[in-house]
């Protein structure tokens, strides 16, 4: 046969059933003389859109070759990613109850067959398939894997999540860590959420080990430490993530003032506040959250100094004219002064707005708040 009934099956899906493609018809009826009895039969179904019918044939076929169990597994893998799952099922679990398949070809059908399951929101099914194959078939070991991650993940089994990483991941390998390091942060929440502290605690140990400098880490370490009364430990660990973290910087205003408020005092935070604002690495959002807040707790010519001090690195023309013009408005008198600043903190905030929200870099969602996962593709650490 000069081109492979996948191919044809492909072809015949790809442009002539979606497009529904008369040339195509033509072609298959010349090309159709090759072909094992019943195939042209089961194409001229797909192309008159009656699939069913063409899996029946599919399925009614006796002889099985390579090539033909090639052609189920493209038909299931179109109809699933076509959300027609169910009938990818019926594809799949018919290749399966073929006595005569290959070992190699059993395990491809059964890891497509895990892949329909879950997709049918089946997940109990499905995680029995990827375990079975991660057990025998070291071909679909990884995908495997990475599948039962994927169901462990979206039904938020972060204990058995932990389970599959510890026993097949590479230990030490950067993704190992970094997932790890969620698994054990969302476990840490639960308890958190549960008043179990010392729980909480175990774990953010167990996360440490992985990313002792990740945003998030330290994050939960600080409301950790806080909860537990601990207030200097939990100033250390926020100063901790404002050095190493300045994306994420806009996070732990609201936390700072409490960790403050409770442990050093508001002469303290109001420090903290005027140098977070001068830092040029500080995102406008934290910028304009902090003069605020420097107004309630110091007064405005406090959050005015603070400004002025900012070494300006961003990039919005008129942050930069305004920030001149109080410059020179400071040898003016104050009443300008103060009118310069309140324009000058309006720049701010629309420049905090423009770049306002996060979208995620891995499929674009965009969210007002910050989520560690992206509701939309699951990714961790892609909103920015
Ligand atoms: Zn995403």
């Amino acid at each position: 046969m000069e081109i492979s009934l996948a191919v044809w099956v492909l072809f015949a899906l790809g442009l002539g059933w979606l497009m529904g493609s008369g040339g195509f018809r033509r072609l298959v009826r010349r090309n159709s003389k090759g072909m094992p009895p019943g195939y042209a039969e089961g194409l001229n179904f797909l192309l008159n859109k009656q699939p069913d019918r063409a899996i029946d044939l599919l399925i009614s076929m006796v002889e099985m070759d390579s090539e033909t169990v090639e052609t189920h597994l493209a038909l299931g893998t179109l109809f699933r990613n076509q959300g027609e799952v169910e009938r990818a099922i019926r594809i799949h679990e018919n290749l399966i109850a073929r006595p005569a398949l290959k070992r190699g070809e059993r395990f491809q059908a059964l890891m497509n067959l895990g892949l329909d399951y879950q997709q049918a929101g089946l997940n109990d099914r499905a995680v029995e398939i990827f375990e079975q194959l991660v057990d025998e078939s070291s071909n679909h070991r990884q995908p495997a894997v990475d599948s039962l991650l994927e169901v462990y993940q979206h039904e938020k089994e972060w204990q058995k999540a932990l389970v599959v990483l510890q026993r097949w991941a590479r230990s030490g390998d950067e993704r190992t860590k970094r997932l790890s390091g969620h698994f054990y942060c969302e476990i840490a929440e639960l308890q958190i959420a549960a008043n179990d502290l010392r729980g909480a605690t175990r774990s953010l140990r167990h996360a440490g080990t992985q990313v002792p400098y990740s945003p998030r880490y330290l994050w939960m370490q600080t409301r950790l430490a806080r909860l537990r009364g601990k207030t200097r430990a939990a100033l250390r660990w926020i100063n901790l993530l404002i050095d190493n973290c300045p994306r994420h910087r806009e996070l732990v205003l609201e936390e700072l003032e409490r960790c403050y408020l409770d442990g050093s005092g508001p002469r303290q935070f109001a420090e903290k506040l005027e140098q977070l604002v001068t830092d040029p690495q500080s995102p406008p959002l934290l910028v304009c959250q902090a003069l605020e807040t420097i107004e309630r707790v110091s007064g405005r010519e406090a959050a005015i100094t603070a400004l002025g001090d900012r070494a300006t690195e961003d990039d919005l023309a008129l942050v930069i004219r305004l920030k001149q013009s109080l410059l020179l408005a400071a040898d003016k008198g104050a009443e300008e002064e103060v009118n310069f600043y309140l324009l000058l903190r309006e720049a701010y905030q629309s420049l905090a707005e423009q770049l306002g929200g996060y979208h995620c870099t891995h499929c674009g969602f965009e969210a007002r708040e910050y989520f560690w996962r992206c509701p939309g593709c699951g990714e961790w650490d892609s909103l920015s």
